[in-house]
């Protein structure tokens, strides 16, 4: 077994095998009739959670969502086989869940309880016509039962019943919409988008983190200006930010079109570079970005606006400004910026002509000086200690303290060592 695809047909043969009916379901399915690879694939059965676990085992399984009637089902193992081979990628497990129809939803996002049931049924608690369709891989047919292969053709993101009542048991589903719609290059049915206006500001009984994860999705895509456009449209910018932000200016949205990167960090910053960095701050921990998100974002934020005079900064700082990790994202973010016009191309043409025709050893040397040599040369730990250090980086990086000697005849120089 290679690859999710197989352990999916594992899956499907084995379940029919016993008499019950598998079918590929929802996103898997969307993605194979556009000629997409799916990113994952899930099959949906008649089976109950417990007949699954028997059927594969209950080493080969787990029940991750068993109320929703989901069990992950993993590939299979030879006795003493690792769980997967070093030099390959692992195969992530499969989602199989019994086909169900949902009870009533109470908080906004999840039903209260759930019915096992039919395929049909199942259909219709998913989110999209597109989302809604089964696929029977050994027979390659199709089973539609919500008109999802119509909207495929005319490319059109369409709710599944009333799309108001469906919006309204769910509203994760209002920013799945806005994703979709962007990724796929779609349109939003008109019913569909009037429900996604109207329901707009109830987007914050979802937890912060879900938004997270969707902006993050919709963030590091190439088609990010039009989520961004999609969602200031239907009034869920100005429902996630409140007051700080509601509309991105065209510019802004020419640059988002043209950033060439799937960095959702860089992204992030580009969309939110005209607000205070406080503010920036506040949202990044309102959405519960990790701390290495929130640093990043906060980093290229702030750096955006050095393209403004990074050819006349003094060589230390362009090198030290080169060498990090994030260099190569601060640039894509520049290129962006020039390609919308909201800033020159010399700086950043300066900065990448200077990435070339510098060695990466130019622009980070091993430093000269450690702390260690500090303290063995008598300065103790202290306030100054780490300004020193960077000081003498500078001098390095600038070519002028460029040995142990020199650095130690600079800290006499400036008073840091007695003379002796
Ligand atoms: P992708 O994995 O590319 O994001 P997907 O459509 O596969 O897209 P998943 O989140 O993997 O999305 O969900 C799989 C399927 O489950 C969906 O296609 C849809 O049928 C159903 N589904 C997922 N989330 C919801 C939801 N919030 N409301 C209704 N149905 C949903
Ligand atoms: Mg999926």
């Amino acid at each position: 077994m290679s690859s999710q695809w197989d352990l999916a047909i594992e899956i499907v043969t084995t379940l029919r095998q016993a008499g019950h009916i598998a079918l590929f379901a929802g996103g898997c399915v969307r993605d194979l009739l556009l000629g997409k690879t799916p990113k994952d694939y899930d099959v949906a059965t008649s089976a109950n959670p417990e007949e699954v676990q028997q059927l594969f085992g209950y080493r080969r399984t787990k029940a991750v969502g068993a109320s929703f009637g989901v069990i992950m089902v993993l590939p299979a193992r030879k006795k003493g086989e690792p769980h997967h081979k070093s030099d390959q990628p692992a195969i992530p497990p499969v989602e199989v869940a019994t086909f169900r129809k949902d009870g009533l939803y109470v908080d906004g996002r999840r039903p209260e309880t759930v019915t096992f049931s039919s395929p049909e049924e199942d259909a219709q608690r998913r989110d999209f016509t597109i989302n809604g369709m089964f696929f029977d891989p050994l027979t390659e047919t199709v089973h539609d039962f919500v008109g999802g292969q119509i909207d495929l053709q005319s490319r059109q993101l369409r709710a599944i019943g009333i799309a108001a009542d469906r919006f309204k048991e769910d509203k994760l589903r209002l920013l799945r919409a806005v994703r979709f719609n962007s990724i796929l290059d779609f349109s939003i049915e008109f019913e569909t988008w009037r429900a996604i206006q109207d329901l707009a500001p109830e987007i914050c009984v979802v937890s912060h983190e879900r938004i997270a994860a969707e902006l993050r999705r919709m963030l590091a895509h190439p088609s990010r200006h039009s989520s961004i456009q999609t969602l200031d449209h239907a009034g869920l910018t100005a429902a996630i930010f409140g007051q700080t932000l509601s509309a991105t200016s065209p510019e802004l949205l020419l640059a988002l079109k043209a950033l060439k990167t799937d960095h959702f960090e860089t992204a992030m910053a580009l969309w939110l570079r005209e607000l205070p960095v406080e503010t920036l701050r506040n949202i990044c921990s309102q959405l519960r970005l990790s701390n290495q998100e929130r640093d990043s974002i906060v980093w290229l934020h702030t750096m955006q606006s050095a393209w403004q005079e990074f050819s006349h900064w003094p060589v230390c700082r362009q090198k030290r400004l080169l060498a990090h990790p994030l260099i190569s994202e601060l640039i894509a973010s520049g290129q962006a910026l020039v390609s919308a016009q909201l800033l020159e191309s010399r700086h950043v043409d300066a900065a990448i002509e200077r990435l070339q025709s510098w060695s990466k050893e130019e622009i980070d040397p091993p430093l000269q000086v450690t702390g260690e040599d500090l303290i063995h040369w008598g300065i103790s730990p202290g306030p100054q200690f780490k300004q020193i250090l960077e000081q003498l980086r500078d001098g390095q990086l600038a070519g002028r303290l460029c040995s142990r000697e020199a650095a130690h005849q600079w800290l006499v120089d400036e008073n840091y060592l007695p003379r002796t």
